[in-house]
This record gives structure tokens, C-alpha cells and sequence, in this order.
């Protein structure tokens, strides 16, 4: 008689009603921590894997489920004995299915899956880094000298990383494929598993004597310089692409590209959205009221501008054409906004003061106004002292 089984059911942690999704999930999660290959050499483990896997591979099929739920382990008994699995067999198609379905996520790509040759050419990195502009060398593009950080094929090899004279050669254990496929014999027959080649890491040649240059990389740090064009219109957070600038290819792959981030600084007196441009400009009492000419900063100089009579304060104009050039036809442009604001003198004269008041006479008495409509039931405010109150 064998030793007492553990209940399956148990054994993987769900309860006897579990769906397919369930099992299937308990199951990855233990065969993911006991697997062999997880635990070398430790017996505990393997027994609890093949405990597990025993117990999925009897409880995901339906069949055999109903026997189980019926008769237990003795559903099982009398079979071929000595391997505790009873009448299973667990080399037959759509078992190799169920557990290849699992393993595949695991050991990265798998049999399964083709798994793609990894000395294949592959186009090499990109390298990332920004640039520094003015908000007007933004709008009007700009050229930028910028030094990076990458890797040039070794010269004394050749790339090929080997010390000139000798060549590299054939990887022995995985023929030059790069990847090696090994396969377990395990209780439930053979499962396969494609690996990256740990002797040539996955380029199927190995360097016997290494080039001292690049100590058998192929590859030697270098500093490189670029010229940036900036074009004109640019934005803050944008990239310029320097196609085939980047990092060399992997095995005759093309190189990757330098990707150029523009941050653009801010200005002073514009604000930018988009391709139109805004500030804001004072204007006189006088002006405001009587009409005249400002002169308004635009990214294309002073510009003088004729502020009509009675302008209220915050009045918004358009400077047509005045903006940032569009990226695709520096042609067109967006326009330059301005806010005028009115500003109200704190500092006059006694002269001044005088003409003012004589001024609100003869324009509505304003500062008269309150005591002809008499005091309000709240009494005498006075502003600033009691500001709250003023805007209530
Ligand atoms: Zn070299
Ligand atoms: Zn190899």
C-alpha cells in the first residue's frame, strides 16, 4: 500500500469547487516556488512539486475529477504501481499540454513558442538626453552642440572582440545558435526548455584570446559631439530624433537613435501656449480713457500699438502674426496676445490731485456721489480698513 496521500484538493489549496481558472492559478503559484529548477538538489521541494503537480494534472481534467470526487485516491489504485501514480499516463499529449501552457510563462519563451534566435541582428539602443533653450531660440530654431556618452566599435578587433590575429569561435555547446535547449526527464515525461546559451550569452561565438582594447566586447566608450538643429517653433518637452546616432547594433543590427529633449526656458515677459504668445502691457489712465499709442514688446521687437479711447482694464488685443512659427512651415505663425491693464497712479502731485478732482466734477461728481445718496445703514466704511466689508 503507498504512504498516505494528501488530498488533492488540499494539496493545492482550493476547495472542491474550484473552477479551471483556479486550479490552474494554485498550481502555477506552487509549481512556480517547488520546480526543480527553483530548488536544486532539495528533496523537499521536488516531492512537493510532483505532489502538486500529480494533484493538478488528475483535478484539470474533468474525467478524472468526477473519479476523484467519487472514489478519492482509490479511483486510481491497481494501476502500474511502483511510480505512486497510479494508472496515470503522464506522457499522453494533452498532459505535455497543460504543464506547457504553464512552464512557457516561466521559463522565458520555451519550446513552445519558436523562441527567437537571440544572435539575430538587433538594432542597437537609443540614448536619451536634453538640451537647453531660450524661449526665443525656441521660437526662432536654433543650432545646439551637444556631447554624449556612447560606444563606437573597437578598432583594434574590428567588433568582433577577439584579440587581433585570433578569431572567435563557434560556440561548442550551443553550436552558434545562441540558445540551448535542455530537457527534463520528469514524472510526467519530457518537458523542454530553450535557454539563452550560458557560455557565449546568447551570441553563439566564444572569444578565446579578448582583445585588450575592449577587454572582448567589440566596444569602446566614446565621447561624441552633435549638432542639434533646433527647428524653429519648437516646444518646451519636445524631441529631436537623430536617427542611426545611437548605440551600435547586435549582430549587424542598424544603430539606434539619439533622442534630443528640448527644454525651453522661461521668459520673462511671454508666456507661450502653443504657437500664440502672451503678456500682459500697463497703460496710462490718460491712455485709457483718451486713446494713444504703447509700445509692446514682441519676440520680433518693439512694436508700437494704438490703444483706442476708453479701453477698459484687462482688454485683450491681438498682434496678428506676432507669435511662434508653426514647426512644419515657419511661414505661418500664431499671434502675440496682450492684456492691457489700466493702471490707477498712487503717487500725484498737489497739481495733480487738483485736476483729478476738478476732473470728477465735471464728469459725474463721483467722489460727491455717497453723501448725496446719504448714509447707509451700516454707517461710513472706509477702504482698506475694512476691505471684507467693502466687497460684501
Ligand atoms: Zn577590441
Ligand atoms: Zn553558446
Amino acid at each position: 500500500m503507498a504512504e498516505q496521500k494528501r488530498d488533492y484538493y488540499e494539496v493545492l489549496g482550493v476547495d472542491k469547487n474550484a473552477d479551471d481558472a483556479a486550479l490552474k492559478k494554485a498550481y502555477r503559484v506552487l509549481a512556480k516556488k517547488y520546480h526543480p529548477d527553483m530548488n536544486p538538489g532539495d528533496a523537499e521541494a521536488e516531492k512537493k512539486f510532483k505532489e502538486a503537480s500529480e494533484a493538478y494534472a488528475v483535478l484539470s481534467d474533468p474525467e478524472k475529477r468526477r473519479q476523484y470526487d467519487q472514489f478519492g485516491h482509490a479511483a486510481f489504485d491497481g494501476g502500474a504501481g511502483g511510480s505512486g501514480f497510479g494508472g496515470f499516463d503522464f506522457s499522453s499529449a494533452d498532459f505535455g499540454d497543460i504543464f506547457g501552457d504553464i512552464f512557457g510563462d516561466f521559463f522565458g519563451g520555451g519550446s513552445r513558442r519558436g523562441g527567437r534566435s537571440s544572435n539575430a541582428p538587433m538594432k542597437g539602443a537609443n540614448i536619451r538626453t536634453s538640451v537647453r533653450v531660450t524661449f526665443e531660440e525656441a521660437v526662432f530654431g536654433t543650432t545646439k552642440t551637444i556631447e554624449l556618452n556612447t560606444k563606437e566599435e573597437c578598432k583594434t578587433c574590428h567588433g568582433t572582440g577577439a584579440k587581433p590575429g585570433t578569431e572567435p569561435t563557434t560556440c561548442g555547446k550551443c553550436g552558434g545558435k545562441g540558445q540551448v535547449v535542455f530537457t527534463q526527464q520528469s514524472f510526467f515525461g519530457t518537458v523542454r526548455n530553450v535557454q539563452t546559451c550560458p557560455d557565449c550569452n546568447g551570441t553563439g561565438k566564444v572569444i578565446r584570446e579578448k582583445c585588450s582594447d575592449c577587454r572582448g566586447s567589440g566596444y569602446v566608450p566614446m565621447k561624441k559631439r552633435f549638432e542639434v538643429d533646433i527647428p524653429a517653433g519648437i516646444d518646451n518637452g519636445q524631441c529631436k530624433r537623430l536617427a542611426g546616432q545611437g548605440e551600435p547594433g547586435v549582430n549587424g543590427g542598424p544603430r539606434g537613435d539619439v533622442l534630443v529633449e528640448v527644454i525651453v526656458g522661461r521668459h520673462p515677459i511671454f508666456q507661450r501656449q502653443d504657437y500664440n504668445i502672451f503678456s500682459t502691457v500697463p497703460i496710462s489712465f490718460p491712455v485709457a480713457a483718451l486713446g494713444g499709442e504703447v509700445m509692446i514688446d514682441t519676440v520680433d521687437g518693439k512694436v508700437i500699438y494704438d490703444v483706442k479711447p476708453g479701453t477698459q482694464t484687462d482688454t485683450r488685443v491681438r498682434l496678428k502674426g506676432k507669435g511662434v512659427p508653426n514647426l512644419r512651415n515657419k511661414e505661418v505663425r500664431g499671434d502675440h496676445y496682450v492684456t492691457l491693464v489700466v493702471q490707477v497712479p498712487d503717487r500725484l502731485s498737489g497739481e495733480a490731485k487738483d485736476l483729478l478732482r476738478r476732473f470728477d466734477e465735471v464728469s459725474g461728481d463721483s467722489l460727491n456721489a455717497a453723501k448725496k445718496a446719504g448714509p447707509s445703514p451700516e454707517g461710513k466704511e472706509k477702504d482698506g480698513k475694512k476691505k471684507k466689508g467693502f466687497f460684501k
